[in-house]
């Protein structure tokens, strides 16, 4: 579905600037508490990433395979198709790093601003290919996470591991790449993840037998929600060791954005929650808590602490 006027002025509304006719930009809230010290991401504290230098967008911004309960964005008018007219990946990049500059000035001169940071901010670090839809519906992917790699950024790609074939085909791997693992059987997976695609259950099996293969650093991302996904803790553990991942984030769900319509604030688990899950999935694994998050509930899972950190 292309962005016309009204889903633009929609989204331009709600923080987003669009590039071009497929991508956006949005600020994390991350980004701006950052910049103010009021607080860094949890890829800042597991990973490094400097929140203040990150640029969180898409590249298919309306194309997604699925129609998450737990999604935050408005899923209303995403498509399950391939971006059409896929726009040059240099021009895309060329647009993010210049919406982010634009919008990031507002921070310039006020008391509340940490100036080092706004200074680092207007040189970013970081692409975190998060903000919406399923970046393998965009052909040029590839060449996209070249583009910032030969800018010496850092690049996170997040898959809801619905399009096997195109990450198995992934020429330039990310960073970091992640698959969303939010269920632990197909009738969970289906009433949770809502996918376009009948045979998604097996889509993601697939992806995730896949992900041993690829030469990056591997994340699955667990999202819990009360009451829906937080069982079967024996078939999390055989998905969790068919991707052997070098590591799990465990996070509670976040009744935000329009998530909050179809999950309200009873489904968010809490603290303890979490960390119990967490501890079952490690010992189920044989991983331990590397490292959590308190105000995040997100706790990470791995062997060691050796390669948590990256380094460019
Ligand atoms: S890495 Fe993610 S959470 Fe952190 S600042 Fe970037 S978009 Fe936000």
């Amino acid at each position: 579905m292309k962005i016309n006027k009204t889903i633009r002025e929609k989204l331009e509304k709600e923080g987003y600037r669009i590039i071009g006719s497929h991508s956006a930009i949005k600020v994390c809230l991350w980004c701006k508490n950052a910049l103010r010290d009021k607080g860094v991401c949890y890829k800042n504290t597991f990973y490094g990433i400097e929140s203040w230098r990150c640029i969180q967008m898409s590249c298919s911004l309306l194309n997604c395979t699925s129609r998450c309960l737990h999604c935050w964005r408005d899923i209303r008018y995403t498509e399950a198709k391939k971006v059409n007219e896929p726009e040059e990946p240099k021009k895309i990049v060329d647009g993010c790093i210049k919406a982010q500059k634009e919008i990031l000035q507002g921070f310039k001169g006020t008391s509340k601003t940490n100036i080092q940071r706004f200074k680092e901010a207007m040189n970013p670090k970081h692409f975190a290919l998060s903000l919406a839809g399923e970046s393998f519906f965009y052909p040029l992917l590839a060449e996209l996470i070249d583009e910032i790699h030969k800018r010496g950024m850092t690049s996170f790609l997040v898959s809801n591991g619905q399009l096997p074939e195109k990450i198995k085909k992934l020429e330039v791997q990310p960073t970091q790449f992640y698959i969303s693992l939010n269920a632990p059987n197909k009738k969970i997976y289906q009433k949770m993840c809502r996918s376009l695609f009948k045979d998604a259950w097996e889509r993601l099996n697939k992806s995730l037998e896949i992900m041993p293969t690829l030469n990056t650093r591997k994340v699955l991302r667990m999202t819990l929600v009360r009451d829906l996904n937080m069982t079967g803790h024996g078939n999390y553990a055989r998905l969790i060791k068919k991707a052997a991942p070098d590591f799990i984030e465990v996070k509670g769900y976040m009744s935000v954005g329009f998530a909050r319509q179809r999950l309200g604030y009873d489904r968010m688990p809490n603290y303890n929650e979490v960390k119990d899950f967490a501890k079952k999935i490690a010992a189920l694994t044989k991983t331990k808590i590397l490292d959590e998050k308190i105000d995040s509930r997100v706790f990470l899972l791995g062997k060691n602490k050796e390669n948590m950190k990256i380094i460019i």
